[in-house]
């Protein structure tokens, strides 16, 4: 088993996180505050850094979904494990996602959490693989662009390993097993 090879490094993502949130709160400044909706378990690294860096009002709140049985191609099929707690009714959302690869789990996440009648919802999320989009859906803050490969680390799985490690790092496809 090999180290996943570097592609962002902890601090290129502690500067792009206080980036992303010094934008949130200017955009959230005319505002009672934001929920910002965790979605586990992979933003778990990231709602806590983004969150602490705003500086903004804002509450935390947390839904998990299930998008792949396991491995690491996506099957379109998404599954609620839990829903959000509190009431987010009349208060402005933003979904908090690690990744966005095929679209599906943020297009269903956003089903669920309009059905809660916001005041608003947007979408942020740390990584996006724009090459590998289904679906149309609108995400307002991303960390950054990455191609189509299996990435790990900073809240990030790959079979529930390698979560922890404090950069993100790719998964050779020899490694995946
Ligand atoms: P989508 O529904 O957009 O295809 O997939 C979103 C979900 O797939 C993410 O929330 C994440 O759980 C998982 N995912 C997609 N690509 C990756 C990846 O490169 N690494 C990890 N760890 N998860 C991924």
């Amino acid at each position: 088993m090999n180290e996943p090879e570097v592609l962002l490094s902890e601090d290129r993502i502690a500067e792009r996180v206080r980036e992303i949130a010094r934008e949130i709160s200017a955009d959230y400044a005319d505002k009672d505050g934001v929920v910002l909706i965790g979605v586990l378990k992979g933003s778990f690294i990231f709602l806590a850094d983004l969150s602490r860096a705003l500086s903004i009002p804002r509450s935390i709140e947390f839904i998990a979904v299930s998008s792949y049985a396991s491995g690491s191609r996506s099957t379109g099929a998404v599954r609620l494990i839990m829903d959000v707690r509190g009431n987010i009714e009349n208060r402005h959302v933003l979904i908090v996602e690690d990744i966005v690869d095929t679209g599906h789990t943020l297009k269903y996440l956003l089903g669920i959490l309009q059905s809660h009648r916001p005041a608003s919802i947007r979408t942020c999320t740390l990584l996006h693989k724009a090459d590998c989009v289904e679906v149309d859906v609108d995400i307002d803050y991303v960390g950054f662009q990455i191609g189509d490969e299996w990435v790990v680390g900073y809240g990030l799985d790959y079979a529930e390993r390698d979560r922890t490690l404090p950069y993100i790092g790719v998964v050779a496809p020899d490694d995946r097993g």
